[in-house]
């Protein structure tokens, strides 16, 4: 098949496809798919090697700690992604024997674990199993669009099914059945490189003579725009609480959030609310943005004492108690960009 030809003679070297034992790997396959979720391959790369350096097989993810893992994943984003990850390699390594991964073997099986939606045990299921399944993102669904000349916006939920019927189709009919892993990615990366938004280039493109946007030079209509989601804008409070310990050292507040909570749910980091407290003191704004929210949030600092044996003025925000730690710690300990912007801002207030 042309495809596959193209795909083995042009396809990217990325350290998840070293080698074939490294391409079919099922940890190694399943970090990268993982990573790559919502995040740029440019950005991944170095993550995944200092991931597999940390972690090289499930046993070793499955006994780290969340300090172990913080630091690892620092700068990816979507952090629940990892929380749902660590979990779902416990279940694993709970249901080994000894020391060799009983990986799940259908797309099922991939499934039911923590963070893997049909995505992402589609990619898994096809690259480190063989499992003749599509795998269709973004990229995919333009090149379909524009192989059939669909003038419609490709997010729409409707055209799902149609997706996958020509996915299924074009591995069947092209002899791709025995590498469907390949297949998928080869029609991801030709949507990345060559079936562009913008520019596609129909001279370079192995499945040129079957495509309809091209004969009709309507690549420019297929596919419409994509429909966007409607932004939601939010004003937040974060509190940084300090005090200082015994020894006059300055320590800071973290809380756990927990499922209740609208935005990074199970991280670490500051309180939020969307409500005023009275007592703290203002330290500025800054804009951030998650999913479809766009983010207002004025960081307040609210010192707490050290002796008041009542979690009070924190016992209003939260029943959790939160965690004191050294003002040095606290830099590393945030992973996500809301906190780590929040905690900039008390900073400079902190030493103006
Ligand atoms: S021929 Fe052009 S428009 Fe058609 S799939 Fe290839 S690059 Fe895209």
């Amino acid at each position: 098949m042309k495809l596959l030809a193209w795909y083995d003679q042009n396809k990217r070297s990325l350290p998840w496809r070293l080698d074939r034992a490294s391409l079919r790997d099922p940890y190694r396959t399943w970090i990268s798919e993982v990573m790559l979720q919502q995040t740029l391959i440019a950005v991944v790369i170095p993550a995944y090697q200092r991931f597999l350096e940390k972690f090289p097989d499930v046993f070793t993810l499955a006994r780290a700690t969340e300090d172990d893992l913080r630091p690892v994943v620092k700068g990816l984003g979507y952090y629940r992604r990892f929380g749902m990850l660590h979990r779902a390699a416990k279940i694993i390594a709970e249901a080994s024997p000894q020391d060799t991964p009983a990986w799940p073997q259908t797309q099922d099986a991939w499934r039911a674990l923590p963070g893997v939606g049909e995505y992402t045990s589609a990619a898994i299921g096809s690259i480190a199993f063989d499992i003749p399944v599509p795998v269709i993102d973004g990229n995919v669904e333009r090149v379909l669009c524009r192989l059939a000349d669909i003038r419609q916006a490709p997010n729409l939920p409707a055209l799902k099914p149609r997706y996958r019927k020509m996915v299924e189709g074009m591995l069947k009919n092209s002899g791709a059945m025995s590498r469907p892993g390949d297949f998928n990615q080869a029609m991801m990366e030709l949507g990345q490189r060559v079936c562009t938004p913008t520019s596609p280039n129909c001279g370079t493109c192995p499945l040129a003579s079957g495509c309809i946007s091209r004969k009709s030079k309507s690549q420019h209509l297929a596919p419409a725009p994509k429909i966007r989601p409607e932004y939601q804008d939010v004003r937040l409070r974060m509190i940084v609480a300090v005090r200082r310990n015994p020894k006059n050292e300055l320590e800071v507040a973290l809380f756990r959030r927990g499922a209740g909570q609208r935005f990074l749910k199970g991280s670490r980091g500051f309180w939020y609310s969307e409500l005023v407290d009275p007592c703290a003191e203002f330290a500025g704004s800054f804009r951030h943005s998650i999913t479809r929210h766009r983010i207002t949030a004025d960081v307040q600092i609210l010192q707490v004492s050290f002796c008041s044996k009542k979690i009070s003025p924190l016992a209003h925000m939260t029943k959790e108690n939160p965690d004191w730690l050294p003002v040095e710690a606290i830099e590393n300990e945030l992973i996500s960009s809301l906190d780590q912007k929040a905690w900039r801002l008390t900073l400079r207030q902190l030493l103006s």
